[in-house]
């Protein structure tokens, strides 16, 4: 039987995220040229995090379509609005919708985001 590495778990979480931010630098730069390329890149980091149990940065939770794995941008691939007190992003690949609400706990949270920049 083959030898198991052990690695342990605080340094496999940093490892896992500081992929997954490499990842998401991946996928941004090459979204314009190649957007399937870029979705490729999002599937491995969410991969990368389900395994180690390391969450999304709250930026990149906002710019990544849960069905379909695509990378959003506003103005390119989705549509961002607002009703009754939520952010409503439609991705305009799948046609998936995803609602944040905007309550007074998670402004600061949102403000973070990029999403705030729509123009
Ligand atoms: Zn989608």
């Amino acid at each position: 039987m083959a030898k198991r590495r052990v690695i342990d778990k605080r340094r496999a979480k940093k490892l896992a995220r500081e992929r997954m931010d490499i990842l998401f630098g991946l996928a941004r730069e090459v979204f314009a040229s190649e957007p399937e390329l870029a979705r490729r890149y999002v599937v491995l980091a969410r991969r990368i995090g389900s395994r180690c149990n390391v969450r999304l940065t709250p930026g990149d939770k906002l710019s990544v379509c849960r069905n379909c794995n695509a990378l959003l941008v506003p103005g390119v691939n989705c549509r961002v609005r607002t009703h009754a007190r939520r952010v409503v992003v439609t991705c305009l690949d799948c046609g998936g919708v995803r609602r944040v609400p905007v309550t007074r706990e998670r402004r600061g949270k949102l403000n973070k985001a990029p999403l705030v920049n729509t123009g």
